[in-house]
């Protein structure tokens, strides 16, 4: 194997211009898997698809390597698209416009989708290029809908991983990190009818109470980071009020923006009888205690300010019933990895509130997305979030957990891939796991057997119109893959 490095980011930046020019956010799969089945069949790949949209196609062993090991190749064909504000731009419609810098690739005020466009076109280039190494059979899976619940994972055929002892995930962000294990999560709604009662004058003045400036961030990478949640925020706040005597009635209630981000805003309406000034003293109390209670994200502010009269406001033991649970739910890191120094095991997020509108009456909604690399302590989250719904009054839905990925002890697969990436580069790849979710948790769950890791090129800030691939990791992945393949 001596490839050149120019060479390989050309053809691969190639492929994955073809991607970018077919439409693809979650859900939204059906052209780019025609267009991906029909190229991997003009690569000379044996390709099917599932009813799913799941694509699979194999390549047989190079001559003399036939009783080697199949390898599988996974990534997903889906994209988050995000825009700048202001950008016009139709996920369903619109090809992402790319800017290839000297040693960047970048799209034209939208996401890129290198997550995991470039997962794709190295695995093509590595088809492409199949009689350049030593290979036993090869597989490349492709799944759909990974950005927006792993349902293609979830659906995967077990068959497809039966027959192979190794699976290589490219879906991961930094060159030098070898990840061996995920955290699996369950999706939690706790659901209350409210009922709206009207309010005279007597009641007091009506105030918005705003929580800003809170540095929020993505529910699992930064859930161990002591950031603050504005929704629990915005509950001790009220707690506050009560514990100061200040007769209130809630009028609204809502914070944060999706259940696997902290929420780095909330506000409530009130209606409170107290002056301005009094609500400001304990607003600035608050302030100040959350700069103990969380050094690391100390910009956040509590403030007050009048604002217009609500038609009507919350029954009193609706607002109790929503406070109590923001109280009780838990959110922030949960348990540390015994297995993993420094890595989280469990936590829990309260992501989002949703308030329904006093005309039309309706359910107040509380978003909660615990995350954990074991099972059983999602299962446990499950058990309390039902005994604390119904001790409070509200209705819990719970999804079907998303199956976390434990690190195994002596992955065969592992140990290679760090030689190989260590006599390429001279440096020992960083073993680790991570908190946040893989398809690689579904593959361990329906092949227990299977030797998993998930590598990935270097990508900066995914799921935003600033992600950056940086290029010269591409040649570096395709070369480790195909050295660990030769290897095993
Ligand atoms: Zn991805």
């Amino acid at each position: 194997m001596n490839w050149n490095n120019a060479e390989i980011i050309d053809e691969v930046i190639e492929e994955f211009a073809e991607l970018a020019k077919i439409p693809r956010p979650s859900g939204h799969e059906k052209a780019v898997g025609d267009y991906l089945e029909n190229r991997f069949r003009q690569l000379g790949a044996e390709a099917r698809r599932d009813e799913t949209g799941n694509l699979a196609a194999d390549v047989a062993a190079s001559a003399g390597c036939e009783d080697m090991p199949r390898v599988i190749l996974q990534s997903h064909m889906d994209m988050v698209c995000v825009a700048e504000p202001g950008k016009v731009f139709d996920p369903l419609t619109d090809p992402i416009k790319l800017i290839r810098g000297e040693d960047t690739l970048t799209a034209d005020g939208t996401s890129l989708g290198s997550d995991d466009g470039t997962g794709i076109s190295i695995i093509l280039y590595l088809f492409k290029h199949r009689d350049e190494f030593k290979h036993g059979p090869i597989r490349a899976i492709i799944t759909v809908d990974e950005e927006s619940g792993m349902t293609g994972a979830g659906a995967l055929a077990a068959e497809w991983l039966a027959d192979a002892p190794y699976l290589i995930n490219c879906d991961s962000e930094n060159i030098d990190e070898l990840t061996i294990g995920s955290a699996g999560s369950i999706g939690m709604d706790f659901l209350r009818e409210i009922s709206f009662e009207e309010i005279g004058p007597e009641e007091g003045s009506a105030y918005e109470v705003k929580l800003s400036g809170f540095m929020g961030g993505h529910s699992g990478e930064c859930i161990g980071l002591g950031r603050a949640n504005a929704i629990r925020v915005l509950a001790f706040f009220l707690t506050e009020l009560a514990a100061a005597a200040v007769d209130y009635r809630l009028a609204s209630f809502r914070g944060g923006h999706a259940r696997n981000a902290i929420p780095d805003e909330a506000s409530a309406v009130i209606v409170a009888a107290a002056s301005e000034g009094e609500l400001r003293r304990i607003a600035a109390q608050v302030t100040q205690k959350l700069k103990t209670l969380y050094p690391a994200d100390n910009r956040g502010i509590v403030t007050v300010a009048a604002a217009k009269r609500p038609t009507a406001v919350a029954g009193a033991e609706d607002t109790l019933a929503l406070i109590e649970l923001i109280t009780n739910l838990h959110t922030g890191v949960y348990s540390m990895s015994t297995v993993v120094p420094g890595l989280v095991e469990s936590s829990a997020n309260i992501g989002q509130v949703i308030w329904p509108e006093a005309e039309n009456g309706g359910k107040a909604r509380v978003i909660f997305f615990p995350r954990s690399s074991i099972d059983e302590r999602l299962a446990e989250f499950r058990m309390s979030g039902a005994l604390l719904a119904a001790a409070t009054g509200w209705q819990m839905e719970a999804e079907a957990p998303a199956p976390g990925w434990a690190p195994r002890a002596n992955s065969r697969l592992a140990e290679v891939m760090n030689r190989v990436y260590q006599e390429q580069n001279s440096s020992p790849m960083k073993v680790g796991a991570i908190h946040a979710g893989l398809e690689c948790g579904f593959h361990a769950q329906k092949a227990p057997e299977l030797d998993i890791v998930s590598i990935g090129v270097t990508t900066r800030d995914i799921h935003s119109p600033r992600e950056t691939l940086e290029l010269n990791t591409i040649p570096t992945e395709v070369k480790l893959i195909a050295g660990t393949i030769e290897e095993l």
